[in-house]
């Protein structure tokens, strides 16, 4: 069923089905982009010299989102990770292996909601801890997302949660504008399961597979590598950027058609 507590549905799910491109082909487009994003980063590296911590600026302004970065992260990248199908799936069906229960009320309704964990989340967390200034951005609700992190994040690698209220509302779907987080856009990196999402930025994004029960998934260590090298270039979006921009443009211009499906993709529970 359609879920009132996050944005992206299970394509599997056929009566409610909103992803806007087909899974094979996007599924190859994922896979191409990622290979070209790797051979973008080995072009970045030989221009590329390293960066030093009085390089790096924090810019937050009176409507950032973020309070200014803590002193012990100054030097850090920020980067933004998505919450469902990027490192958590969810459903109000009862599944047999969720990690955990939650639950939500909904109209005055308990609802239990049942969380599955991406495979390898807890290593990514682990290792992406040290490395960088993290922020959980979810087009959620945070009454579902709030506990939901709680137990996925025992260890409070999490510097920052942000919730549905935080995403700007662009022709009926949540876009996560990075420009308010009050971080330098050279160092901001968003991984997200929607394009749509960073339809603002695609210069920063790292695309993922939408995840929502394969057992052998393995994106996010595929994407360790990466976020490894992005830890030592002067500006991000010159690694990432050229292969975002073709696919936002194709979207910008499906948003602004009034025939485009994709208007009607993310009628959850607003
Ligand atoms: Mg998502």
């Amino acid at each position: 069923m359609a879920s009132p507590i996050t944005q992206v549905h299970n394509p599997a799910d056929q009566n409610h089905s909103i992803n806007n491109y087909p899974q094979k082909s996007k599924k190859d487009a994922t896979k191409s982009k990622r290979k070209k994003i790797f051979k973008a980063l080995f072009c970045c590296f030989s221009e590329q010299r390293l960066v030093s911590k009085q390089e790096l600026t924090n810019v937050p302004t009176s409507d950032s989102l973020m309070k200014p970065m803590s002193p012990n992260l100054l030097g850090k990248k920020t980067l933004v990770l998505d919450l469902d199908e990027t490192l958590v799936h969810s459903s109000f069906k009862p599944v047999a292996k969720a990690d955990f229960i939650v639950p939500v009320e909904i109209e005055g309704q308990l609802h239990q909601v049942y969380v599955s964990k991406r495979p390898h989340v807890d290593e990514f967390m682990q290792a992406i801890s040290q490395k960088f200034e993290i922020v959980v951005f979810t087009a959620s609700l945070a009454k579902y997302a709030d506990p939901v992190l709680d137990l996925l994040d025992p260890n409070r690698f999490v510097h920052h949660r942000l919730f549905r209220e935080a995403c700007h509302h662009h022709k009926g779907n949540f876009v996560k504008d990075l420009s308010r987080l009050g971080r330098d856009l050279k160092t901001t990196i968003i991984i997200d399961n929607s394009p749509t999402s960073y339809l603002f930025h695609p210069e920063n994004a790292i695309p993922i597979d939408s995840w929502f029960d394969n057992e052998n998934d393995i994106e996010l260590l595929d994407v360790l590598p990466l976020l490894d090298s992005l830890t030592q270039v002067d500006d991000v979006r010159t690694c990432l950027d050229e292969n975002n921009l073709m696919e936002s443009t194709i979207r910008i211009k499906q948003l602004e058609s009034p025939n485009s499906t994709t208007t009607t993709s993310l009628n959850l529970f607003k």
